[in-house]
């Protein structure tokens, strides 16, 4: 169903469905941990070993920018890729940066009602919030012992 939904997706945007396209938009369903573009090139170079990272990032822009069909943030300065999908928060974790997504109904109505307010429209809908990780706490806490 979901490989349909690309399909018809690039169909409407008269654009040819190929099986690089297919790949990366597999690999990001596959994948919830917003993955990089390096990280999806990485993941599919085996099955196609002549595809560049380059045209992984232009297939990258034209899901996000022309079918509306991924959302990227940018952490650490490296845009992270998902599935547009419901609105929700991200968790980020400033050491390692792991992104966890938090739905929440309370901060959408908080977040519809701000834009309602402030009367905006904004075109990046992406609310981070950073919390250092369980892992990471531990790790912090353990170097701070040792520095005692
Ligand atoms: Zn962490
Ligand atoms: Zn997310």
């Amino acid at each position: 169903m979901e490989k349909d939904f690309l399909k018809s997706k690039l169909h409407n945007h008269n654009k040819r469905i190929t099986p690089q396209r297919e790949a990366v938009y597999n690999a990001l369903l596959n994948d919830k941990n917003h993955p990089s573009a390096e990280e999806i090139h990485k993941g599919i170079i085996d099955k196609f070993p002549n595809l560049s990272l380059a045209t992984v990032y232009q297939i990258l822009n034209m899901f996000e920018n022309e079918l509306n069909l991924v959302k990227s943030i940018i952490v650490d300065n490296t845009k992270h890729y998902e599935i547009d999908s419901q609105f929700h928060v991200h968790l980020i974790c400033p050491e390692c940066n792991q992104i966890r997504d938090i739905y929440s109904d309370k901060i959408k109505s908080f977040w519809e009602n701000l834009v309602h307010e402030l009367e905006i429209n904004p075109k990046d809908q992406t609310i981070k919030i950073y919390q250092v990780c369980t892992d990471c706490d531990k790790k912090l806490k353990k170097k701070l012992e040792f520095n005692f």
